[in-house]
Parts: structure tokens; sequence; C-alpha cells
């Protein structure tokens, strides 16, 4: 199928996500042939480096050998089975192996983020009424936090136009105060910043806690929020204000999680346990849908009834999905075989030089890095500043899509010093390009 014929029948044909459609009259839709490692092939000849891992959840680059030979064996032997009252060897092993990984256990499938989401509400405020405390069914979360776009989890995630339209339908959370470093106040530090949120997040328990199931946060980095980074100290004291208020502590690991921020998982850099674990994205290593919530023995306990109702009546048709689960399986493999956090350090070392002189740059405000996320601000009040900037990182052969006016970049973990140099120097000749219209826009 021609380049042309693909656009206009998508246009025709598909509604395309977080998309104003209209756009698209100017915007091209670029289809994509076929993908291979860091690249992204068009069919014009052209190739775009992931540079945000399409969305963040390929890890190992695409189309990579042990997990479509994982895939493919997995094919031969099983499919797809419902796995209400069958089980299978991929999510068994899974579940297996997510325990030994996180410290907490009783893996819960979904297919998607915002699904892990809604099982981790539903699941602890369902604790609360198991356990005789009924009023405690309301949620907390980050200002700026992101936690999936169904009608439950826009409740907690405060990122206005994703949810405006929405407002009647969702049963809006509490917020409390980023920990964001950026707001940091002149000779304050992130670890200031971070108990002054703490303390607000203490008053706010004080008054609500009765009322409260759990706070949901999304550990070390708020990523749709701009890649807002925060001190791992904050962790540490909303562990100890839940432990304190009896409210559980939900971390929202779908983005952060399989290594992104450095370990395995983010909330580890603060030593804690938080009582649910939300995991998806990198989950499968970027080749199909995948959630999972894990939670400690005294949530699951708390369910364990001759009572039918008492239990966790949630269900979608392709809950652990052997297909699914055998690509996570794989992808953890690629973890081991290939010591995948410790390459990552050197990795990321070589990524941020290539992208020093981005990070130095006259109008770039707030470099940082954690693990392999890179992140700068822009300042500049062109309108509609990401558009422009990811439609001239295109014309450099990079996918980069700013949110707002932060530029970032997440990519693969194969990455080298090649791409490395080609990914920063599309990022540095995009942003030149994208301010040269500001003349033009006065
Ligand atoms: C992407 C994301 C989600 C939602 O996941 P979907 O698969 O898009 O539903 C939830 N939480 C965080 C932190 C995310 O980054």
């Amino acid at each position: 199928m021609d380049n042309p014929s693909m656009i206009q029948r998508s246009l025709q044909h598909v509604w395309h996500p977080c998309t104003q459609m209209k756009l698209h009259e100017s915007l091209p839709l670029i289809p994509i042939s076929r993908a291979e490692g860091v690249w992204l092939h068009d069919f014009e000849g052209r190739r775009y480096l992931d540079g945000i891992s399409s969305w963040w959840v390929n890890l190992f680059g695409h189309g990579h050998p042990h997990i479509k030979a994982a895939l493919v064996a997995q094919l031969d032997q099983l499919d797809h089975v419902m796995l209400a009252g069958f089980t299978h060897q991929p999510v068994v092993e899974l579940s297996e192996k997510l325990a030994q990984l996180t410290g907490l256990g009783h893996a819960f499938y979904g297919s998607d983020g915002a699904s892990a989401t809604e099982i981790a509400l539903k699941m602890s405020a369902h604790y609360w009424r198991n356990t005789g405390r009924p009023e405690k069914c309301r949620f907390v979360g980050l200002a700026g936090g992101y936690h999936g776009e169904t009608v439950g989890a826009l409740a907690v995630t405060d990122i206005a136009l994703f949810r405006e339209a929405y407002a009647p339908l969702v049963r809006l959370a509490a917020t409390v105060p980023s920990p964001d470093a950026r707001v940091a106040q002149p000779g304050e530090s992130s670890v200031d910043v971070a108990k002054r949120a703490a303390s607000a997040l203490e008053a706010w328990l004080q008054q609500h806690h009765a009322s409260t199931a759990a706070l949901i946060v999304e550990p070390l980095v708020q990523c749709a929020a701009g890649m807002a980074m925060h001190d791992a100290s904050y962790l540490r004291q909303v562990r100890a204000l839940c432990d304190r208020h009896e409210v559980h502590l939900v971390v929202d690991e779908i983005a952060t999680g399989f290594g992104r921020t450095g370990t395995m998982f983010a909330h580890q850099q603060a030593g804690i346990r938080p009582d649910f674990i939300c995991l998806s994205k990198g989950l499968t290593g970027g080749t199909l849908p995948l959630s999972a919530v894990l939670t400690t023995d005294t949530v699951y306990q708390a369910f364990y009834d001759d009572d039918v109702a008492r239990g966790f009546l949630h269900s979608h048709s392709y809950t652990g999905n052997p297909l699914a689960c055998r690509a996570a399986l794989a992808t953890l493999e690629l973890f081991e075989q290939n010591e995948v956090l410790a390459h990552n350090v050197t990795l990321a070392h070589t990524i941020s030089q290539a992208f020093a002189p981005l990070s130095t740059h006259a109008r770039i405000k707030n470099a940082r890095q954690l693990g392999m996320i890179w992140a700068w601000d822009v300042a500049t009040t062109l309108p509609h500043f990401s558009r422009r900037y990811h439609q001239h990182a295109l014309a450099h052969g990079v996918l980069l899509r700013p949110i707002g006016n932060t530029i970032y970049a997440m990519p693969p973990y194969v990455m080298n010093e090649d791409t490395a140099g080609h990914l920063a120097r599309g990022a540095l000749a995009a942003l030149e390009a994208t301010l040269a219209e500001e003349n033009a826009h006065g």
C-alpha cells in the first residue's frame, strides 16, 4: 500500500489517540512500514530514531530477536486461555519473577496502565471495606500526577487537558503539592522541596485519613507532567506518613519501572516497600499490552474468605494472556543476561555527553537526567512549541515529542555512541529550527 493512500484510509477509519484529528489537515500522519532496533522505517526510505521508546514502552529496541523467538515458541504452545479457573506456565513464571523482583506478590493482571491503576484503587478500597472500614474509600494523588485516562484513573490524574471534558463523570481525588524539584525557592534544595511537599501531605492526612484508602504516586519522576523529578527522601516521608495514618501507598511504576530511572524500580532508590505496585509499559519490552498490580500478603489475606463477595471480582478478557506474559518473561531475561542496569550506567554517561550542547544551550532551563531519562525546559513563548519541535525533529530523523515546553528523551537501552550522536544532533537541530520560527511569530 502506498503512503498517500494509507494516510487517507487511516484518517477516514482510524481515530488516533491523544490527537485533535483536525490537526492532521496540516500535520501529516506517518505510516511506518517496519521497525528494527532503535529505528522506525517509513515507506519512503526514511528512518526515525525512536527517542521516546514509542511512548516509553520499547526497552530493548524493536523486533528484539530474544523476545521474538520467545513469542513464536509460545504461539506454537498456547495462544490464550481464560485465567479464571485455569492457569499456565507463562503466568506462573512471570508472577514468581515479579514477586522476586519487587518483594510484593499475588500478581493481578490487566492489559493497560490505566487498568492497573483501577485495579490498585479498587483493591485498596475493597481491602478497607473487608476490614470493617468502608468509609476509607477516597484517594489522594500529587499535583500534575498521571495514572491513565479511563474514568476511574482520571480521578487521580491531575492534568486539566485530559480531564476537564469528563469532569462530571469523574469522582475526583484530592491532590497535594508535587515535590517537583523545579519549584525550589532560591536557596532551597530538592530535599527541602521534598520536605515541604511531605508536610503538605501530612497536614492533609491529619484531616482526611479516616476517609482515605490510598495515596498514589509516580516515584521519582512524574513523567507526563513533563519529567518532573523529585528527591527520593520524599518517598521515605510519604511511606512513614501513610503508615502513621493507615493509608495505603500505591506506587505507579508504569513509566518508571524496568530500569528507566537507573534501578529496576524507582521506589527502590528510596528503600521503601509500597502496599501496591502498578506495572505496564516496559513490562513486555514494548511488544504486547500487559499490566500487573502486585500487593502484600496482608491485603491478599483480607480478600481470602468463604464469602464470594469478599473476593476481588475483577477481570479483563485477556487477563494474564500467555503471549504477553511470555514476552514479559523474555524481557526480564534480557535484564539478567545482559546486566542491563550496570550497562545503562555507562550508556547513560555516553548519552549525557552527546546531549551536552543541548543541556548547556542558552535557551534551556532545568537540564536534568535520571537513569535513562533526559529532560530540558525550553524558555520560549512560541505557540505550539511541542508540535513544531516534533516536526523539526522528524525532519532530522528523530522521534521526540515534547510535553509542553519540555523536550525529553527516553531512548531504548540498546543505544550506542553512534545512535546517541544522531539523537543528540537531531534534538539540538530541532531546537534551533523551532526557535528560528520565533521571529516569524514576533
Ligand atoms: C502511561 C501511564 C499510565 C497509563 O498507562 P496506559 O497503558 O496508557 O493506560 C499510567 N501511569 C503512568 C505513570 C503512566 O506513565
